[in-house]
């Protein structure tokens, strides 16, 4: 069991070796037999050599690795994120990652959220007018095809089943952007017909902002296009307490093959200092575990983390004074001990 790991930019590159250690300790002590590569794909590499995704990287990931670990892409020097667009962009439809599920952990329990993650407003469809420096005239368009909605939604449905769900909520705006918007309605009508164990509603997606701000707990599962997915994730991580909480995970359920990655990006304006927030990719690492099969291991590191955010470990964004690898230590300090059983654990712990 093959992974790629991409520190990538920024506070990715101090947040993702920050956590290998707890894969390492658990895969010790669990025998998983996941080994794992770290690659240097990232602002560095292409501002040297130009490289983005490497030629030929998607077969060699298709056909060796299970699933890849992001920290984060961005860089200053790069204004237009080019190298981010080919790499995230050129990932998530190269391997044709569809579905994007970003729980929102929130004090009543989590909402799943699933974003529609390789078409919409990001199909990369348009263009622009330019003269004497500047653009006069742009065009993005928003492009959805029934076979990437119906996909996307029936996978969508059948894991908010499985994950005894009662209701789902399809987010749109078929009033102002009537063609897609009504595609979204036909689809998420006609495949919740067959999925009886779950309740639909349908909201405007600036109503449901407002709604999800006022009161979360009236959600289980959302779904939502590309774009609209993308914003209220950033909702959502503001509801959880900071962008440094938000996981994600993005999925193609055909070939099993699967990117984690927190939803936070490269945060320039902490980077280097030392204190970002690994929690967010440490919970993907437990996702990532969990996705490989590996349940006990993804969950004892999931509680280790969430025990550490109460912690003196905890992180400026939280409130502590911690340091992103003194967060870590922590974390496999209490892994440790709870693998000897020692250290009971609390009655209560909750994102
Ligand atoms: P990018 O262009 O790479 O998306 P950004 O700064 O525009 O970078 P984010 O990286 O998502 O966007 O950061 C938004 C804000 O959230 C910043 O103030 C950043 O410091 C904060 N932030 C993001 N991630 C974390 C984290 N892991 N720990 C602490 N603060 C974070």
């Amino acid at each position: 069991m093959r992974i790629a790991v991409v520190p990538g930019d920024g506070i990715g590159k101090e947040i993702v070796p920050a956590t290998l250690p707890a894969l390492t300790l658990l895969d010790d002590a669990f025998g998983l037999g996941i080994t794992y590569d770290v690659l240097d794909w990232g602002a560095d590499r292409w501002l040297a050599d130009g490289t983005g995704l490497p030629d030929g990287v998607l077969d060699r990931l298709r056909t060796e690795y299970r699933a890849v670990l992001l920290g984060a892409l961005g860089d200053p020097r790069i204004p237009d994120m080019a190298h981010g667009r080919e790499i995230l962009l050129g990932l998530r439809t190269g391997l044709d990652l569809y579905v994007n599920h970003r729980p929102l952990d929130l004090a009543h329990g989590t909402v799943d959220l699933y974003r529609e993650n390789t078409q919409g407003l990001y199909s990369q469809v348009g263009g622009a007018v330019t003269g004497r420096g500047r653009v006069s005239v742009a065009l993005d368009e928003c492009v959805y095809t029934r076979d990437t909605v119906e996909r996307f939604v029936r996978t969508c449905l059948r894991r908010l089943r499985t994950a005894g769900r009662r209701k789902v909520t399809l987010v749109h705006k078929a009033n102002a952007v009537p063609h897609t918007g009504r595609l979204w309605q036909e689809v998420f009508r006609a495949e919740l017909a067959h999925v009886p164990e779950l309740t639909g509603s349908e909201e405007y997606v600036d109503a449901f902002c407002y709604h999800l701000v006022r009161d979360a707990s009236a959600y289980e599962g959302v779904l939502a296009p590309n774009l609209f997915g993308d914003i209220i994730s950033d909702i959502g991580a503001a509801l959880m307490g900071g962008l440094g909480l938000a996981r994600s995970a993005s999925f193609c359920p055909e070939s099993g093959f699967a990117l984690f990655e927190p939803v936070h990006g490269s945060a320039p304006d902490i980077a280097g200092r030392g204190i970002a927030n690994p929690y967010a990719t440490a919970m993907c690492l437990s996702m990532l575990l969990d996705h490989l099969g590996h349940t006990e291991a993804a969950v004892l590191l999931r509680d280790c983390v969430l025990e550490t955010t109460h912690t003196d470990a905890a992180t400026p964004d939280l409130g502590g004074a911690g340091t992103t690898d003194g967060f870590m230590s922590e974390v496999t300090a209490l892994l440790t001990e709870r693998l000897k059983g020692e250290r009971p654990r609390p009655k209560e712990n909750r994102p």
